[in-house]
């Protein structure tokens, strides 16, 4: 039987865009409230020296992210990975996704509790 904490989600945010699709996927397949979501796709905004400043998104799955068990379950991909037009999150076995680690900068790997 496959064990959910064998999975994760790596995400390579250097790429996001910020469209929020995949926070708002997660909406819809599990019909959360407003304001509530297995995504959060999180705005960084650093200041930098001269009056400049730099922004990034940070998408982040919550306590909430059941890492969409009964649609894997059924050979589909988690509804996040699906809705990213920009490919920026992959779901997958923990022990696969951590070798993407070191390869390219801006990496998260996440995993549930
Ligand atoms: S992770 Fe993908 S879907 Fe989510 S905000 Fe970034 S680009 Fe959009
Ligand atoms: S894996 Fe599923 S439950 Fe987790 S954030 Fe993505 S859509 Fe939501």
């Amino acid at each position: 039987m496959r064990k959910i904490s064998e999975y994760g989600l790596l995400i390579d945010y250097e790429y996001c865009t910020g469209c929020f699709a995949c926070q708002v996927a997660c909406c819809q397949e599990y019909g959360w409230e407003a304001g509530m979501s297995g995504m959060k796709v999180n705005e960084i905004v650093q200041q930098l020296p001269n009056d400049q400043a730099y922004l990034t998104y940070l998408p982040f799955p919550t306590e909430l992210c059941i890492l969409c068990k009964p649609r894997t379950k059924k050979g589909l991909q988690p509804a996040c990975v699906k809705h990213c037009m920009a490919n920026v999150i992959k779901w997958g076995k923990l022990k696969e996704l951590s070798g993407e680690l070191g390869k390219k900068s801006r990496l998260v790997l996440w995993a549930p509790k």
